[in-house]
Order: C-alpha cells, then sequence, then structure tokens
C-alpha cells in the first residue's frame, strides 16, 4: 500500500497496551538501573516484547534462558510470566540476589495450584504448551498438574481417578475459546472445580472486549501491536477474525504499509498488553500524517496498579 495515496478513519481501541503487570516488571528494571551497582540479569524476557527487551538490553540488561549463565552474587530478575518453585531454590542454590517482577495475578494461580495439590486433589491447566507461563504453573506441584491445550483435549485426558479434579487456566486465553474447553471438561468430569472468578485477567479480558467493540464500530481490519509470542497479543487477531474481520499482528509502525491495504477506509488499532505506547503512538502520528483521522472506542476504564516489590521505594497496594 501507498501510505500517500490513503486516508481513512482510525479507531483506536482502549482499554489497549500495557496492564497493570507488565507497567510493574517494566518499573521493576527502571528501578534497579536507576540504582545502578553491578550488571543486571533477567531470566527470559522480562514481557514478551520485543521493542522492551531490545531497550533494556542496550542500556546494559543482560537476557538468560537459565540461571547457569548468571554469576554467583549477580541480581537476577524473574520475569512477569512467573517461575516455577524449583527456579526459586535453584537461585538460592547459586547465592544470586532475586527480584521478582511475577505478576500478581500469575501468582494467583499459583497459589491455587499450590492449595489444591497439598489437599489431594489434581490439576487440570488450561493453556499453551511451553509458554513461560505455563511452565511455571506446571512446575508448581509436579506430577499434580495436567496440561489441557484444547477442547481435543478434554475427550483424550485420563487423570487420577478418586482424588478430585480441579481446574486453572493461563491468564492470557481466548475468554470465548476457554469457556468452551471448560464447558467439555465439565462435561466429562461433572465433579470438576475452578476458580471462583476467573483465572483470564482483567486485563487480556478487558483488551479482548476492546476489539470486540471496534468491530461493532464499523473497523474493517484490526491491527494489533504486538509480538509474536505475545499470547494475549495473538489472542487479540483471534478475537478481530472470529469477530468477522482480519486481526493483524505488527510489531510496530514499520509494518504499516503491507498492512492497510487500498480497500480497508476504517482501521481499528490496538495494541497487546506487554505492547508499549509509544508504538501505537508512531503508528497514530504516521497515519495522522497521511490525513488519517484518528476516533477513539472507549469500552471501559483501567485503573488497576500494582505496588513494586519491598525494598524497591513503593509500598504494594
Ligand atoms: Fe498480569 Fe494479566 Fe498483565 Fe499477564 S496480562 S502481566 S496476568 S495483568
Amino acid at each position: 500500500m501507498d501510505l500517500n495515496r490513503k486516508t481513512g478513519r482510525l479507531l483506536l481501541a482502549a482499554p489497549r497496551g500495557f496492564c497493570a503487570g507488565v507497567e510493574r516488571a517494566v518499573a521493576i528494571i527502571e528501578t534497579l538501573l536507576a540504582r545502578g551497582g553491578g550488571e543486571l540479569y533477567v531470566r527470559k524476557e522480562i514481557v514478551h516484547n520485543r521493542a522492551v527487551v531490545d531497550d533494556f538490553a542496550a542500556r546494559g540488561v543482560k537476557f538468560v534462558e537459565e540461571l547457569d549463565e548468571v554469576p554467583a552474587g549477580a541480581t537476577v530478575v524473574f520475569s512477569a510470566h512467573g517461575v516455577s518453585p524449583a527456579v526459586r531454590e535453584d537461585a538460592e542454590r547459586r547465592g544470586l540476589e532475586v527480584v521478582d517482577a511475577t505478576c500478581p495475578l500469575v501468582e494467583k494461580v499459583h497459589r491455587q495450584v499450590a492449595a489444591q495439590a497439598a489437599r489431594g486433589r489434581h490439576v487440570l491447566l488450561i493453556g499453551h504448551a511451553g509458554h513461560d507461563e505455563v511452565v511455571g504453573t506446571l512446575g508448581v506441584a509436579p506430577g499434580n498438574v495436567t496440561l489441557v491445550t484444547g477442547i481435543d483435549d478434554a475427550a483424550r485426558l485420563d487423570p487420577p481417578a478418586g482424588r478430585g479434579l480441579h481446574y486453572v487456566t493461563q491468564t492470557t486465553l481466548s475468554v470465548d475459546e476457554t469457556r468452551g474447553i471448560v464447558a467439555a471438561l465439565k462435561d466429562r468430569f461433572p465433579e470438576l472445580t475452578g476458580p471462583a472468578g476467573s483465572d483470564i485477567c482483567y486485563a487480556t479480558q478487558n483488551r479482548q472486549d476492546a476489539v470486540k467493540e471496534l468491530v461493532v464500530a464499523g473497523a474493517q481490519r484490526v491491527l494489533v501491536v504486538g509480538s509474536p509470542n505475545s499470547s494475549n497479543s495473538r489472542r487479540l487477531c483471534e478475537v478481530a477474525r472470529s469477530s468477522g474481520v482480519e486481526g493483524i499482528l505488527i510489531s510496530g509502525p514499520g509494518d504499516l504499509p503491507q498492512s492497510v491495504p487500498p480497500q480497508i477506509d476504517v482501521l481499528g488499532l490496538t495494541a497487546g498488553a506487554s505492547a508499549p505506547g509509544h508504538l501505537v503512538d508512531g503508528i497514530v502520528a504516521t497515519l495522522g500524517d497521511h490525513g488519517w483521522t484518528v476516533e477513539n472506542v472507549v469500552s471501559k476504564v483501567e485503573n488497576v496498579r500494582f505496588g513494586l516489590p519491598p525494598g524497591l521505594g513503593e509500598k504494594d497496594n
């Protein structure tokens, strides 16, 4: 597409972009960088966004896959996606100073798994195989948690009999798809219990609702700013598709020309929970420069905020 020859309406979703858990994780790294005092290591991507990780890496933060890459005595940050107890024990064994950026809403799921396993019950974790959050949650009670990746698993599962069954979910799943998986599980295992509310977090739910609002407001295509390994961003594309329009994942303004075909007059724009606002601002500015009008489509106002860990300058709230 030649952006010079195309104008239209840009519908901007709200809420979009950083959630409270990502804000907190980013603020933790910023605070540690501002303090100085030696090399700073982060196990895995602090949040699943390339621009965020590249920015911190350029400022000296060292991202590692596992703790054996961190020298003894160094400070290591655990990512927003959480870690298993085995990783915490490993860090202690290695004499590392740990700062935990695990989102409190992921921790809540961990506590649920631990409590159920302590009561001798088996846990079904609905989530995506290999995702950092899922790996951490599975590790909370090894041998007592079975991963359910989709509706087909409900028919195939063979959980231990006579122990009671409880389900939890990854925090960033599709709300609609998860409802179907839970219904299939309950059909097969009527005794199945679950969380009091939903483990899918407020930010995931709100961003999915906001995409549906974009489509209702007339968006013919929805662009989602986010990285390919961001679960919640990919789900936003799926929500757009299941609402009847194309949902395209883009990493920033540079992807615009190939993402806006000439037949699109009304474009929706949102961002995953780990995508920084400056990327959205860049897209809005680029389209604005080409004569597009910008309209906000506000489906909800968010005011959730999580405090920094003790010792990092703020009280938890
Ligand atoms: Fe926490 Fe939800 Fe954000 Fe994940 S998407 S970091 S669970 S608030």
